[in-house]
């Protein structure tokens, strides 16, 4: 029993340095990434579910290998977010968000909203709001041209600390949308209480759609922004029939494969282009 559990030890101690190596690996590809320019930006277009035109897009940040692969953002955004790397990609995506959105508008291919994910790290940075008016400033983009979508996690850290940065964004005309709802601990009490323009349902709840129970969570978490006045994005979308029932559901704006995948910005333009002739 003994040398049972010796080698039960000596096998976590392994996976876990497998693990930290993993890490490590993870964390000098993103340092490498940030010094090269190695990260860029896709948009996902945000589809009116009425009359399915575009209404705004989600920047989602990719990077890019010297060989031109993806690496999708699931692999190393968690270690961003361990490390703290997480603010100056957050950073880096923001700017270059702003830059394109900009670009579009003097186009005029383009007058919604960008929506830019913040990570909890920077969402509590005690500079945030300067650093985005920083931003803004030198990108030349109206603030009324970006949202950001912030997680429960994220504003449930501490939520009165929250509501006064989310008060803060919201008077420079910056929308808020709380991302990925229903994943993560949430307290109806201080749902209303959170200055919020969005609610965003997560993938998780648009695939359980094909069940009654899962059509009836949905048709729960779209009454309830209603009731908070939010408008109500469907990420995840993938097929006519989610498409349908989110219409019956009075769901307001879809994201989605149905439409499309996130782009790259030479792609998107290319979109924006193609909608205006629709
Ligand atoms: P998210 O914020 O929930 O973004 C939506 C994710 O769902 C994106 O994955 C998008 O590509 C994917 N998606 C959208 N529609 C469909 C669909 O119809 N089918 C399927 N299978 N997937 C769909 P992505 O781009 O891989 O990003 C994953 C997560 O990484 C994001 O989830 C977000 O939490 C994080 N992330 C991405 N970019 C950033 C960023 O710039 N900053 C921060 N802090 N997090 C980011
Ligand atoms: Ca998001
Ligand atoms: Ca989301
Ligand atoms: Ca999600």
């Amino acid at each position: 029993a003994k040398s049972q559990g010796a080698n039960r030890y000596l096998f976590f101690n392994d996976s876990m340095n497998k693990l930290a190596v993993k890490r490590l690996q993870v964390e000098n590809l993103i340092r490498h990434g940030l010094k090269e320019n190695y990260f860029s930006v896709y948009y996902q277009p945000k589809m009116d579910i009425i009359s399915g035109t575009l209404v705004g897009m989600e920047a989602l940040v990719r990077f890019i290998t010297p060989k031109g692969g993806l690496i999708s953002p699931a692999s190393f955004i968690p270690v961003a977010e361990e490390t703290g790397q997480i603010i100056e990609i957050g950073e880096v995506v923001l700017r270059q968000a702003c830059r394109d959105v900009k670009t579009w508008l003097d186009q005029n291919l383009f007058h919604g909203r960008v929506a830019v994910n913040l990570s909890s790290r920077q969402f509590s940075l005690p500079f945030l709001c300067e650093q985005i008016d920083d931003i803004l400033q030198q990108t030349e983009l109206p603030s009324y041209h970006l949202e950001l979508e912030i997680t429960e996690g994220t504003v449930m850290q501490s939520p009165p600390q929250a509501i006064e940065t989310m008060k803060k964004l919201r008077a420079r005309g910056i929308h808020l949308a709380m991302d990925d709802f229903g994943t993560g601990y949430s307290s109806l009490a201080y749902l209303k209480q959170f200055p919020l323009n969005t609610l965003k349902i997560d993938k998780a709840f648009i695939d359980d759609m094909n069940t009654a129970r899962g059509r009836n969570m949905v048709d729960t978490i779209v009454t309830i922004a209603h009731n908070l006045s939010l408008t109500v994005v469907a990420e995840g979308v993938e097929q006519a029939e989610q498409l349908d029932m989110l219409r019956k559901l009075r769901c307001e704006v879809i994201q989605g494969y149905y439409y499309s995948k996130p782009l790259s910005a030479t792609d998107f333009a290319d979109f924006l282009r193609l909608q205006k002739i629709q």
